[in-house]
């Protein structure tokens, strides 16, 4: 019998429970013991639900209060002294290193002040993990019994699971070394972390575990051969009749530059993303040993859509043909963790579109019916193979998902169409001349602070509480009193704040054809940091402007020049669902055109200043160099430039980026007359020079935005100062981080009026 399995579960709840019960404990409104409550409640309701399902194979551990990486560390000892030193007890010290600790001391404990560990990507998704952290003093040691503990409750509830652990190899790789031990290679920590893996993996088969999914994703990515030699020295020394089996498991991408490290390994089985890369069927194939499992990654963990049973059950046979029945494992392609809980409690989508969905727990009953399918026939399952291809086809031949005329818009895309009309320097010219912008000019990223008055008025209008033309008043108002505050305190380009937008993408989904929303299609993004990513469904236009009535208005009340503000087609698509059925580059053109259409009516309308944010270039890069990493820059590059390149000269076209490391290289390609980046907390003086060569006007960020910490004018001037050691002063641009959205208005008085005098004594030098 072919096996279903499940590599992970969210964690959050289907209410977002867990994001409840952790903000509720942090701020002293629930006990210890609550949120431990909750955490268990959370568990068996997931074990449960995967069980009733069907599913064979059921994760645990897969559950965090934060963040499954950071549990490692906690469990591995891997804390640094700055944490450890305070004692305080673990659940805080874990807390401590994924979101920093700020509290007054008390007449039992002394005052704690310690930031969070660095905070990443987690490859190429929209989830963060806390980057392990390796210093000097690091005593590896197993320090928490939470695998085993989960694996117990489990067992306890009748439900025999699979614990998830990340892998030593992977686990090393993504860490770093801490500031006291720069140049600590994290991967020749091996050996003496094995051990403690070992001693792990030995407690897990008393308590009764006969096979652990561990977890080697790292076997994506381009990797060092030293990192590529460690697989062999780990597998060989922890496969032993002291552990459980190990299932070596792997998603996100190709592992085929990598396969000579999997090659031999004493692992019970390998699992790899067919949905991402089923081209690498033969090979994963010819690496195993003629009695390892072949754990087939075919229901997507990443995105909403319904598999298409009928290929999915084509391609799981393939694999039994190569394999045999008895060696294949039909399973999720990644743990589903990136996917909304439960389509169930959507109860606005319309049943057309819903039916093209499934979230996680619709995507358990997905693997249980696919491995029904090959092994005992398609028969056994033959009415949900029929809604199922049902579905399939009325998403086909939708006309929501195929518009005819948008389509031949886009095969009509000419080159010209993505160049503006002269060269930068011609453009400068015709700028500066229609502008009249001074010599270090300020600016800001495009919104204000976002107080809880502006989020209740405009939770009042999307419920109806209130009339458009109400909402429209206030929203006026807004605009007028945040103009008025950018000439006081002396900023040169303006912004009209966004008071109107709940969210960078949402607003413009909500505006354009071609997406929906969910009401509680919550994803982890980091810690109890949820996000509700808007679907893109259907082929992307705009039946009328979306931002040009705002604009406009700000731009008629001051003679300063105002700037619109758009978010780039790029990050309209990453921080959506994005449709599977077509392109990410065909998307991406049509929300070009759309945003295009948008900046022509904007400088129809008098705005000449136009800034088409992209803070998620960056994150859509490919995970391995090659031919698909230059091909997604080349369409990221030109969708950006088609939107912005149908403007005169003499409009200035703005772009932004923020919370990633850039490439020059790529940020120039888009040949923006004005870039703004993130900056203020990059101290590689390499990171600088790297962007002086930049060629047309640049604004490195000033100050952080995530902080209230006003800067001073002084700190202001030698900041900038710096740059200009290396960077033309007629190119230099002066501007915060990021947008202020979550500041308060003090704060963000006090240091733009800062930043706007320093940038004033550097006008007077020049
Ligand atoms: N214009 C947006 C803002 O200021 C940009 C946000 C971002 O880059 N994440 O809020
Ligand atoms: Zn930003």
């Amino acid at each position: 019998m072919v096996q279903s399995a499940v590599l992970g579960f969210p964690r959050i709840g289907a209410q977002r429970e867990l994001k409840k019960v952790t903000e509720a404990y942090w701020s002293g409104k629930a006990t210890v013991d609550e949120l431990f409550q909750v955490g268990k409640e959370l568990r068996e309701k997931n074990w449960k639900l995967q069980k009733e399902a069907g599913v064979d194979i059921i994760p645990s551990n897969d559950f965090s209060f934060y963040d499954q990486v950071l549990d490692h560390s906690l469990l591995f000892n891997v804390i640094p002294e700055r944490y450890s030193k305070y004692n305080l007890p673990a659940i805080d010290t874990f807390f401590a290193m994924g979101r920093g600790l700020q509290r007054p001391a008390t007449e039992t404990s002394p005052a704690v002040d310690v930031t969070a560990l660095e905070m990443v990507k987690w490859f190429d998704s929209n989830y963060h993990y806390v980057r392990p952290t390796f210093s000097k003093t690091v005593e590896f040691k197993l320090n928490s019994t939470k695998p085993i503990d989960e694996f117990l409750e489990a067992k306890a509830l009748g439900i025999h699971t699979r614990p998830v652990l990340v892998g030593p190899v992977s686990y090393l790789y993504l860490g770093k070394p801490d500031k006291d031990n720069l140049e600590l290679e994290p991967i020749t920590l091996l050996d003496k972390l094995l051990p403690v893996y070992a001693e792990l993996l030995a407690k897990l088969k008393e308590a009764g575990a006969d096979t652990v999914q561990i977890d080697e994703p790292v076997l994506v990515l381009d990797l060092p051969a030293e990192v590529q030699a460690a697989y062999k020295t780990a597998y060989e020394y922890l496969v032993s009749e002291a552990a459980p089996k190990l299932f070596l498991t792997t998603y996100f991408g190709d592992v085929r530059p990598n396969i000579d490290s999997i090659k031999g390994l004493p692992v019970a089985g390998v699992h790899a993303d067919f949905v991402r890369v089923p081209e690498q069927l033969d090979e994963v194939v010819a690496a195993l040993s003629p009695s390892q499992i072949l754990s087939v990654g075919i229901v997507n963990g990443r995105n909403i859509w319904k598999t298409n049973f009928a290929k999915a059950i084509d391609f799981v046979n393939s694999a039994i043909a190569k394999v045999g029945a008895e060696r294949v494992i039909v399973a999720t392609s990644s743990s589903l963790l990136h996917t909304p809980v439960t389509l169930a409690s959507e109860k606005k989508i319309p049943a057309e579109i819903k039916d093209w969905f499934a979230f996680a727990t619709q995507k358990l009953g997905e693997v249980v019916t696919i491995a029904k399918a090959v092994t005992d026939g398609t028969e056994s399952v033959a009415e949900a193979l029929a809604a199922n291809a049902k579905s399939i086809s009325a998403r086909e031949t939708s006309s929501i998902t195929n518009d005819a005329a948008v389509r031949d818009r886009v095969a009509k895309i000419t080159e010209d169409q993505a160049r503006r009309k002269s060269p930068f320097a011609v453009r400068l010219a015709a700028q500066k001349k229609a502008l009249g912008i001074p010599l270090f000019p300020t600016t800001t990223i495009g919104s204000f602070p976002q107080t809880k008055d502006i989020r209740i008025v405009r939770n009042k209008f999307t419920k109806g509480e209130i009339s458009e033309e109400e909402y429209e008043k206030f929203i006026e108002k807004e605009i007028a009193d945040v103009v008025k505050f950018q000439e006081e305190v002396g900023l040169d380009v303006l912004v009209h704040g966004e008071p109107e937008r709940n969210d960078m993408v949402q607003y413009f989904g909500e505006k354009l054809n071609g997406f929906v929303f969910t009401t509680n299609g919550w994803v982890q993004s980091y810690g109890s940091r949820y996000v509700r990513p808007p679907i893109v469904v259907g082929d992307v236009s705009r039946p009328g402007p979306m931002t040009v009535k705002e604009s406009k208005y700000a731009q008629s009340i001051t003679q300063k020049p105002m700037k619109g503000m758009l978010t780039g087609p790029v990050t309209c698509l990453r921080w959506s669902f994005p449709r599977d059925d077509i392109s990410a580059k065909l998307q991406a053109q049509q929300l070009a055109l759309a945003l295009r259409d948008e900046v022509q009516d904007l400088e129809a309308a008098g705005v000449y200043v136009i800034q088409v944010d992209e803070p998620a270039i960056r994150e859509g890069l490919p995970l391995r160099a090659g031919a698909e990493r230059d091909d997604y820059v080349n369409w990221a590059v030109e969708s950006f430039r088609l939107a912005t390149s149908g403007v005169e000269d003499s409009t200035q076209i703005h772009s932004h980026f923020c919370y990633s490391d850039l490439d020059p290289n790529h940020i120039k390609a888009l040949d923006a007359d004005v870039v703004s980046i993130e900056f203020s907390k990059k101290d590689d003086p390499k990171y600088i020079q790297e962007f002086s060569e930049y060629p047309n006007h640049i604004g490195l960020g000033l100050f952080d935005i995530h902080s209230p910490r006003v800067p001073a004018k002084d700190e202001f001037v030698s900041r900038i100062a710096d740059i200009l050691k290396v960077y033309p002063q007629e190119n230099l641009w002066v501007n915060p981080d990021c947008g202020l959205k979550t500041r308060g208005w003090t704060e963000t008085r006090a240091s733009l009026q800062n930043m706007v005098d320093a940038a004033k004594e550097f006008r007077a030098k020049y």
